[in-house]
């Protein structure tokens, strides 16, 4: 067992729901076989377990360990890419490179530069968009594995309307799906995610053959796109005979709690409604919609409708794998919407990114946030002396106002160590060599 010493930040309690930023400024957490055991002022702690190593971290701030609902795994070299909306952002930038990932050793080398952008940002948890391709989601699963990563992933499935080297047929998806769900689901930190492309590349073939391995595979989560933009809604559309974008996924029982949904930038009311009916969650990527044009989310009508959000970084659309750069664009998307727009606390900031992710992961009971009886699951906000994200910590008025300026100002430089499940799996990049 060990005492970790540091003061920590959570929020336990959704602050869309009357929770506030839990502060601890001089905290011992007991942490034994990744659980956190006991937690409270560090003297007390210390005075109950005298004989436990302490570690001392009271040169940075403790946060829960991050969790990113929407993250495209082939798709990190090709971060960047700027100046197109969605479809043609997709034929010049992303189709091409997750072409590539047919060679399998092409694969392995974007699984370790994906991992290694997941732990340098601090993300523990993540719900990872995988490849079309069988092989190349084998080599996603190894890479979590073996650095311990809380993924849920899938074989990418679509047989339309994409470049033919990414297409499948219904039955094929089933069987590889099926077989990869076999392999990984349920190992160690591992699940499977049912995962069409997107409704406007998934035929009712495919959707019932993803119906299929999600009630056949308990436990299994759901992901996909949902009204990103307003021509890909118009497209679904007349390939639908007209239907909602979330009844082209809902009319195959893939809408539920297990379900998480990307984007829903443009949704309607009812859509609204059946999502809230339904339990499913959406993950709002900020950083993407606004380099892709998508447009301002309305978080306002999915809370007001009862509808679950999390946070993704769609990487690659997304402009980098750090949810603090993804809090702090959600904050700066709720101002532009001005009345129709939320003022998001960095409380806020901190539960999109950590509980609400487990919370839409079907994960809350495990991490989100740092309680007794919680994984030790964390990243060390840690800058270096002298930045300034170190001097407005130093200068901060009050534990929200810390935060926030960890939101404003924090980068992936500013990870200063991350644990999963009380292992320490990397130390930050300015005090010492990664280990990798
Ligand atoms: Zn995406």
């Amino acid at each position: 067992m060990t005492i970790f010493r540091v003061r920590v930040l959570d929020t336990p309690t959704s602050p869309f729901a009357g929770g506030t930023l839990r502060s601890d400024d001089d905290c011992g957490l007991l942490v034994g076989d990744g659980v956190i055991t006991a937690r409270g002022p560090f003297d007390v702690v210390r005075a109950e377990h005298p004989d436990e190593p302490v570690l001392d971290l009271r040169q940075g701030l403790l946060l829960p360990g991050l969790v990113d609902t929407h993250v495209h795994f082939p798709q990190v070299r090709v971060i960047g890419g700027l100046g197109l909306p969605l479809l043609d952002w997709l034929d010049r930038y992303a189709l091409p490179e997750e072409m590539r990932l047919a060679d399998v050793d092409h694969a392995r080398g974007v699984a370790r530069d994906f991992v290694a952008g997941l732990v340098d940002a601090g993300t523990t948890t993540a719900l990872v968009f995988g490849a079309h391709q069988a092989p190349a989601v084998d080599v996603m699963f190894e890479a979590a594995d073996h650095w311990g990563l809380r993924v849920t992933t899938g074989l990418v499935t679509s047989d339309r309307l994409l470049p033919d080297a990414l297409l499948t047929t219904p039955e094929r998806a089933y069987a590889e799906s099926r077989e990869l769900a076999a392999r990984w689901h349920g190992k160690g930190r591992l699940r499977y995610a049912v995962t069409p492309r997107f409704s406007l590349s998934a035929s009712e073939g495919v959707l019932e053959a993803c119906a299929a391995t999600f009630s056949e595979v308990p436990g299994s989560l759901f992901t996909s796109h949902l009204n990103e933009n307003l021509h890909e809604i118009s497209e679904v559309a007349a390939l639908f005979g007209g239907a909602s974008y979330v009844d082209t996924y809902d009319r195959f029982g893939l809408v539920t709690p297990r379900s998480v949904l990307a984007h829903d930038v443009h949704p309607t009311d009812a859509e609204l409604g059946t999502l809230a009916a339904r339990g499913a969650a959406v993950a709002h990527c900020p950083t993407s919609n606004a380099a892709l044009g998508s447009g301002l989310f309305p978080l306002r009508r999915h809370i007001e409708a009862g509808v679950r959000v999390s946070l993704g970084s769609d990487v690659g659309a997304g402009t980098g794998f750090s949810l603090f750069k993804e809090g702090l664009q959600a904050y700066f998307v709720q101002q532009l919407l001005g009345p129709d727009g939320m003022l998001l606390t960095s409380a806020h900031l901190l539960w999109l990114s950590t509980g609400a992710g487990a919370d839409a992961l079907g994960l809350g009971d495990d991490v989100g946030d740092l309680s007794v009886g919680k994984q030790f699951d964390a990243v060390w906000v840690l800058p270096e002396p002298g930045d300034p994200l170190a001097v407005g910590l130093d200068n901060a008025s009050s534990p929200d106002d810390a935060l926030s300026k960890v939101f404003a100002l924090g980068t992936t430089s500013d990870v200063g160590g991350v644990w999963v499940a009380g292992e320490q799996i990397a130390a930050g990049r300015w005090r010492s060599p990664r280990p990798r």
